[in-house]
């Protein structure tokens, strides 16, 4: 089975989609990665979606990604002791260390951290940002704020501190818990929430030890401020439009958005785009024309993966959801104007024979107008530097190792197949044109180009091109 789209498609799995008949449905909708939400997801349902992908993996034959999400140090306010409160504008609330429950003039804030980060001008934003506080007057057990946008607060609605440092990791211990049990499972990628600075990520790397990709999501302004450092240490960038939109003005995200793909793009290095690209299809079986919009811009600036979370986790049409972004991503990438943005974007290959090998291969395929570039790679590098190239055809990446089968799921244009190393030179050539036809992505009698590094099996030594003619006994030699 083959995708007729380069970019790839994240969903989000759930109540609405945990059953082994759904998740094939998702898959064959064009699902190429599924993502598993930590903060909805006990370790027993973790345990139990693994394995059902995995075996729709195995039925399939096709490597299938899967991202662990963790929920990140989310900030709470406790409880009141009357129910919801009102707070009105101009008035005077204050957050503080006891842990009596509050009314309509206090609450309790229960992470000591953050009351001794707070200073005077800083905002915070409660419920998703629905109310807006402004910090007066603070110390490390209280905060005097004065209520700047009001509305209904009740127990343990989040907190948000755009302006504030916060001397928090990224991991907190219910984080390291699921941390655990998803590296004892066995998954793809692990996804960081509210990454602030590099060191969050490293804390992360430290325990996952590589078993593991690292995908970290932005969505706190303090990370916009180290985006290089940040992206220097990750292995993936997810623009979390979400929390984004609530630390940071909303008309902000979409700049942002342009400028984190362009980097990750630039580093090699796949980044997804989330959160409300088909909002309305949690209710409805078609999307509004603004989301389909923006599901096409994500499309046309290259981004290697366009994310699904409520629509397929918790809606009402999680497949309709996926064959939705299935559809926009053909169609875009079939529109003249896609393939010029496209080009008109390509970052300049680094000085590594990586990178002028991925080059050249790109000029050649686009030259001689051949249906695949088709990659040898042991740990995944020598596709996703091709596909930094966004060459215009498809790519087909052969690995031994189903690890980077897996993890290759979210990279733009790749179609990885897990096979056998070749035995030498010869052996390698026949079998990439023999599965690149098996897969449908070039006919007898037509030629590929095949990219590897020999010898076998040593990675980073990229530094070979070869054209093949694929002969009519394809088929014999796989
Ligand atoms: P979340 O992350 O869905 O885990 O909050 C994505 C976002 O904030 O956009
Ligand atoms: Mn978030």
């Amino acid at each position: 089975m083959r995708r007729l789209r380069r970019i790839k498609i994240l969903a989000t799995l759930g109540p609405a989609s945990s059953d082994s008949t759904m998740i094939r449905k998702l898959f064959e909708a064009g699902a190429d990665i599924f993502r598993i939400n930590m903060s909805h997801t006990p370790h027993d349902k973790l345990r139990e979606l693994v394995t059902t992908i995995r075996s729709v993996e195995s039925s399939y034959g096709r490597p299938i990604g899967i991202l662990v999400d963790l929920q990140g140090p989310k900030l709470r306010v406790g409880t009141f002791a009357d129910g919801p409160v009102q707070l009105n504008n101009g008035q005077s609330f204050v957050l503080d260390s006891d842990k009596t429950p509050g009314d309509a003039t206090r609450v309790h804030l229960p992470h000591p951290e953050i009351l001794a980060a707070l200073q005077p001008g800083h905002a915070l934003l409660l419920d998703d940002g629905k109310v807006r506080l402004i910090a007066e007057e603070t110390s490390p057990t209280r905060a005097v704020t004065r209520v700047v946008i009001g509305g209904k607060m009740s127990d343990r609605k989040g907190v948000s501190l755009p302006d504030t440092d916060l001397p928090v990791s990224a991991m907190t211990p219910k984080d390291r818990a699921d941390l655990e049990a998803a590296l004892n499972i066995g998954v793809d990628w692990i996804a960081l929430s509210f990454v602030q600075r590099a060191d969050d990520v490293l804390e992360a790397k430290k325990i996952i030890r590589g078993r593991a990709a690292v995908m970290s999501k932005i969505e706190k302004p303090q990370a916009i401020d180290r985006l290089n450092d940040i992206l220097d240490v990750s292995d993936a960038l997810m623009v979390a439009r979400g929390d984004l939109g609530v630390e940071l003005p909303l008309e902000r995200v979409p700049g942002l958005q342009k400028q984190m793909t362009r980097m990750a793009r630039r580093a090699g290095k796949p980044v997804v785009v989330a959160t409300q690209m088909l909002e309305s299809m949690i209710q409805s079986p078609v999307p509004t024309r603004a989301e389909v919009s923006d599901v096409a811009t994500a499309v046309y600036e290259g981004a290697d993966a366009i994310m699904l979370s409520a629509e397929s986790a918790a809606g009402k049409f999680p497949v309709e959801a996926v064959s939705t972004m299935n559809r926009i991503g053909e169609e875009v990438e079939r529109d003249a104007v896609y393939r010029s943005v496209i080009a008109a974007q390509r970052p300049e290959p680094e000085s590594t024979a990586g990178d002028a090998i991925a080059e050249a291969a790109r000029r050649i395929a686009e030259n001689l107008d051949l249906p695949t570039i088709i990659c040898w790679t042991s740990s995944g590098s020598t596709a996703v530097r091709v596909a930094r190239e966004r060459p215009r055809p498809p790519i087909v990446a052969i690995t031994p190792n189903v690890a980077t089968g897996r993890k290759l799921s979210v990279v733009w244009g790749v179609h990885c197949v897990v096979a056998e190393d070749a035995r030498d030179q010869d052996d390698m050539v026949e079998r990439a044109g023999s599965i690149a036809f098996r897969d449908g992505f070039v006919r007898a009698g037509q030629r590929v180009l095949v990219v590897a590094g020999v010898p076998l099996g040593t990675p980073g030594t990229t530094n070979m091109v070869r054209i093949a003619y694929v002969g009519p006994s394809s088929e014999a030699s796989l």
